[in-house]
């Protein structure tokens, strides 16, 4: 028995303008279910590597395929039923409701009014988003991460296999930046789907990703795990991108307390306590703010474990 191919695979993939490589041989191969980032300065090609993969845009060179498929033997309806994109500002046409604009791909596919209520209604649950006040409201009577949200429930509508998406929370203020980032945190736990995200934001890759592409001048010049990136990063420009500063902490973010905490063994019940699934840099934070060497670490209301100062500082 064979391994199913991987969902998106690129191999030696360019894309030329007026003799400029935006794109300059990149093999890429990305599972099923993977949340890749792609990150990198401006104008290093992430755009154009997202839009090669749903073609809004055609490949110069090499080979893309999805599914196993070289992806010009796709039609144009297939392909966007089967990825969904979203960008950075949204893009929702403006003169149609809300319930339209995530009715758009639905309405292509000649689905039945009622399978598409039903898809609008479930869909703007999972986004969060109130059916009764939103379902007939126009895109401008949204915030801006309203419409954000708006643009996740439209491109995930179909049921798409792939979820692409191009900066999509840029433009937003840091407290929504983040509650979006929670809801597609949730969005990619409850749905398995294989979601690819451009950002040029290092906290919000290592934060979402499960795989991190890091993009210098058309190439890709380091493909790992947050975790790989942080320990090992494989060059000066993804040591510089990474913060150098910021490095230590940042390792800290992708830990959480249950990962290093020891067994119970007697912190007085004043002890401050931390949830396990907060992350390390949480945690110390609490250390320096509460002026302890220890937290004790609870689940459920239980106590279920001891973090030390000691062992964060070791990492
Ligand atoms: P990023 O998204 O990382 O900022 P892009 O993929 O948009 O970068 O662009 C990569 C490079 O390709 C840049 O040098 C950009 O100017 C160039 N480029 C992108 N799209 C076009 C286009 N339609 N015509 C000419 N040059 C383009
Ligand atoms: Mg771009």
């Amino acid at each position: 028995m064979t391994d199913a191919p991987p969902i998106i695979q690129l191999d030696h993939v360019s894309k030329i303008y007026g003799g400029v490589r935006a794109v300059d041989d990149v093999s890429l191969s990305v599972a099923h279910g993977t949340f890749l980032a792609i990150i990198g300065p401006s104008g290093c090609g992430k755009s154009t590597t997202i839009r090669l993969i749903n073609r809004l845009i055609e490949h110069d060179e090499g080979s893309i395929r999805i599914s196993g498929e070289e992806i010009r033997s796709f039609r144009e309806e297939t392909l966007r039923r089967r990825m969904g994109y979203v960008i950075q500002s949204g893009g929702l046409f403006p003169h149609w409701t809300v319930e339209r604009n995530i009715a758009t791909v639905p309405v292509l596919l000649g689905w039945k009014p009622e399978r598409i209520r039903d898809r609008v209604t479930e869909l703007l649950a999972l986004l969060q988003l109130d059916a009764n006040r939103f379902r007939k409201a126009y895109p401008h009577r949204l915030s801006g991460g309203q419409q954000q949200r708006v643009g996740i429930a439209r491109a995930l509508a179909a049921d798409p296999d792939v979820l692409l998406m191009d900066e999509p929370f840029s433009a937003l203020d840091p407290i929504t930046r983040n509650a979006l980032q929670a809801s597609l945190a949730r969005i990619h736990k409850e749905t398995g789907k294989t979601i690819v995200f451009v950002t040029h934001d290092m906290d919000e890759a290592l934060r979402l990703a499960t795989q991190v592409a890091v993009m210098d001048r058309g190439h890709i010049v380091q493909l790992g795990t947050p975790r790989e990136l942080l320990h090992a990063p494989a060059n000066d420009f993804v040591r510089g991108f990474l913060g150098a500063e910021d490095r230590g902490l940042r390792l800290l973010a992708i830990e959480t307390a249950a990962s290093r905490m020891r067994p119970v063994n007697g912190l007085a019940a004043e002890t401050p306590a931390i949830a396990a699934g907060s992350d390390l840099r949480q945690a110390l934070s609490e250390m320096l703010a509460t002026g302890q060497h220890a937290l004790r670490v609870e689940e459920a209301g239980r106590v279920v474990g001891e973090l030390y100062l000691d062992d964060l500082v070791r990492l």
